[in-house]
């Protein structure tokens, strides 16, 4: 089969890589000047730092097959995601754990009596919690709400935790030990020479061209078989139904002589300051030296026509545009959606590969046994 595949991220790079393997010729476009999509990692011209183009990516996962993959195409270092939080003129460590607690309230609390003292400042009195915010009342009470979701949900989401529904939040976010590893999965690092040499090593197959800084259009399809498109799905229709609704984010880059804020993340949960969180990228790869560091502000905002899909908003009234596009996309021919923009959802790296492997999978059975290639083969709704 001759395949086309739009976008050049995580995505379509493995689906292109697994089908090559099976002999098929895949052609891919890509709008951006460079491969890797939102992963894109690229040296920082003035300190020589590996930069996270896109904000700060952190591998992890316990899906033991989509480790064994990524570290056939790259050597991983060790790498543990410590993040913390500037609130009220002290550092704290996160995600909220027993240092946390014992900090924040002036304590020396032991974990069965910090659960105790937790439980005390909840509010009982919600039952079932319908949003965000009665969810975290709920969990951690008003002070600790307050302090480290408050503020940073508002700036991230841009609006009211009181209209963002309780299922954001879905366990208990406090940890009664010492634990400040963000991540809970067994496998976790950081590719020694970045994400773009990654997927580079997954595309570099004799059956696999990509063309960069070209824009999809409907016409491309005509010579092709079949099309996976990794692009927003409400583009392919022309946003016929209105734009599906995203976040955006934008850096604000900075230079420093030395080591700036001594970690890769510091998040700024408070209102009244306007960014969410500083990543220092030299942070991201310890096992190497620089003398200068490059820092990133991030700020949040509502995302324009001319700006880049970061985080898909998916409440009530883009879930209902949502379905119209899937129904769209179910009787279009010829083509399949893919990645967090085909499909609108917000997908860790290891789920994106995950995904792709068994779409590839997926697809050659369907070859195989002669049926019809489906729009998706995960359900976006
Ligand atoms: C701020 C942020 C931080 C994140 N941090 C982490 C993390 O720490 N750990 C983790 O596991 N995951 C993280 N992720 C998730 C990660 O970015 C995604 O899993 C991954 O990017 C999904 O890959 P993809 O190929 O589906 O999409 P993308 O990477 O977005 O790739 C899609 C590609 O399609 C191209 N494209 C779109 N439209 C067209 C068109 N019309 N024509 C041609 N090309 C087109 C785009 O330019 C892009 O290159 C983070 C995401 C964000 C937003």
């Amino acid at each position: 089969m001759n395949i086309l595949m739009v976008g050049a991220g995580f995505s379509c790079a493995v689906v292109a890589r697994e089908l090559a393997n099976a002999g098929h010729k895949i052609s891919i476009v890509e709008q951006r000047p460079h491969i890797a999509g939102n992963c894109h990692t690229e040296r920082d011209g003035e300190t020589g730092v590996m930069v996270h183009v896109y904000g700060p990516h952190i591998f992890h996962t316990d899906d033991v097959e989509v480790w064994e993959y990524v570290n056939r195409f790259s050597t991983f270092k060790p790498y543990v995601n410590r993040v913390k939080s500037t609130v009220g003129g002290s550092v704290f460590s996160l995600p909220i754990n027993l240092h946390t607690i014992n900090q924040f309230f002036g304590k020396t609390l032991r974990p069965d009596e910090a659960k105790a003292f937790i439980q005390a400042q909840a509010d009982t009195s919600i039952e079932n919690p319908r949003t965000f915010e009665e969810q975290a009342l709920k969990f951690v009470g008003a002070d600790l709400y307050e302090a480290f979701f408050k503020g940073y949900t508002k700036k991230q989401w841009g609006c009211e935790p009181s209209e963002l529904p309780a299922s954001i939040l879905k366990r208990l976010p406090v940890r009664f030990n010492y634990n400040d590893n963000y991540f809970f999965h067994r496998f976790q690092g950081m590719p020694e020479h970045g994400y773009t040499a990654l997927i580079e090593g997954i595309l570099d197959h004799e059956n696999i061209s990509v063309r960069l800084n070209t824009a999809f259009e409907r016409g491309m399809m005509s010579t092709f078989d079949h099309t996976f498109y990794s692009g927003p799905l409400d583009g392919y229709f022309g946003y016929s139904e209105g734009r599906l609704g995203y976040r955006t984010l934008d850096f604000e880059r900075f230079i420093y002589d030395g080591d700036y804020q001594g970690c890769a993340v510091m998040n700024y949960g408070e209102e009244r300051v306007p960014y969410t969180r500083i990543t220092e990228h030299k942070h991201f790869s310890p096992w190497e030296e620089h003398e200068g560091s490059v820092c990133y502000r991030e700020y949040s905002r509502a995302c324009g026509v001319d700006d880049i899909p970061y985080y898909p908003i998916r409440l009530v009234e883009e879930k209902a545009m949502l379905s119209r596009y899937v129904e769209l996309a179910e009787s279009a021919e010829g083509v399949t959606f893919v990645g967090r923009l085909g499909t609108y959802r917000y997908l860790d790296m290891d789920v994106t590969i995950r995904e792709a492997l068994d779409t590839a999978r997926d697809y050659l059975r369907a070859l195989r046994e002669n049926t019809r290639v489906p729009a998706f083969f995960v359900n976006p709704i």
